[in-house]
C-alpha cells in the first residue's frame, strides 16, 4: 500500500562537506553523562563500565542556523554543545575495528534540553522525553567526513551565548568514546546508515532565554549556530 492518509514529512537531510548529496537522519541516540566534569555538575556519578542513551525523534530535528521558538512547558532551557557522528555502514555486535569503520562523519551538535522537566522525570524515575525529545530539540550542523576530520583527540569542543563562551573542554575528555559507544550500543541495536550519535555534552550547561544567539565549535568542523525566538 502506497497511498497515505496524511502527507508524510521528509527525513531531515544534514549537509556533508564536499559533498552534493546530504545524510539523512533515521534515527537519533544520545549518550548520557559522557564527561566526569558535567556528571559533577549534574549532582550525579559517572558510570565508566558502560554508556546509557536516550533518543530523539528525527522529527525534532533541525538544521544549523534556524531561529526556533522558545519551547513550552519549561522556565530551565538549556544548550548541550556536543561532538555527532553518523554511521556510514551497517553494524550489529561490533568489534573496535569494524565500529571505527563504520564511521562515516562528524558534525557539531546542540542537545537542547527543557532541564527542568528532566529533573522532575529524575526525581520521579520516569523517562526523559519531555525533558529531551521535543520539538526542534536536536540541532545539527553540516558534518565533515571521517578521514577529513582525522582521529578524535585534544580537538577543542565549546560554545557561546551572545558571544560569551559557556563550555570549553576536549573531546579528549570524552569518557566512551565514539568507538566505545558502538562497540556497546551495537550489542542491542541493529546500527547502519542513518544513524546519527550524539556524545554528550562537557560542563558548563545554562539556560538561554528569547533573543539568545548560540554558536558552538570544534576544531576542524563547522559550527552550530542557533537563535533562541519569543515563546510560542
Ligand atoms: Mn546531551
Amino acid at each position: 500500500m502506497s497511498a497515505t492518509l496524511f502527507p508524510v514529512p521528509p527525513v531531515p537531510v544534514v549537509a556533508v562537506r564536499g559533498e552534493s548529496a546530504g545524510y539523512p537522519v533515521l534515527r537519533v541516540f544520545c549518550v548520557g553523562r559522557n564527561y566526569a566534569a558535567h556528571a559533577a555538575e549534574m549532582g550525579v556519578e559517572v558510570d565508566r563500565e558502560a554508556p546509557f542513551y536516550f533518543t530523539k525523534s528525527p522529527a525534532h530535528v533541525v538544521p544549523s542556523g534556524v531561529t526556533v521558538p522558545y519551547p513550552p512547558g519549561t522556565e530551565d532551557y538549556h544548550h548541550e554543545m556536543e561532538l555527532a557522528f553518523a554511521l556510514g555502514a551497517p553494524l550489529f555486535r561490533a568489534s573496535r575495528e569494524q565500529a571505527a569503520a563504520a564511521i562515516y562523519a562528524y558534525g557539531c551538535a546542540l542537545d537542547m534540553t527543557r532541564r527542568d522537566l528532566q529533573g522532575q522525570a529524575k526525581d520521579k524515575r520516569r523517562p526523559w522525553d519531555l525533558g529531551k525529545d521535543f520539538e526542534n530539540a536536536a540541532v545539527l550542523a553540516e558534518m565533515t567526513r571521517a578521514a577529513a576530520f582525522g582521529p578524535v583527540g585534544g580537538q577543542r569542543i565549546h560554545l557561546t551565548v551572545n558571544g560569551q563562551t559557556r563550555q570549553d573542554s576536549e573531546l579528549s575528555l570524552m569518557i566512551h568514546s565514539c568507538v566505545d559507544v558502538l562497540v556497546h550500543l551495537s550489542r542491542y541495536y541493529h546500527l547502519g546508515p542513518g544513524d546519527m550519535i550524539l556524545t554528550g555534552t562537557p560542563e558548563g550547561v545554562g539556560p538561554v532565554h528569547p533573543g539568545d544567539v548560540l554558536e558552538g565549535g570544534i576544531d576542524g568542523l563547522t559550527p552550530v549556530r542557533l537563535t533562541i525566538g519569543a515563546a510560542d
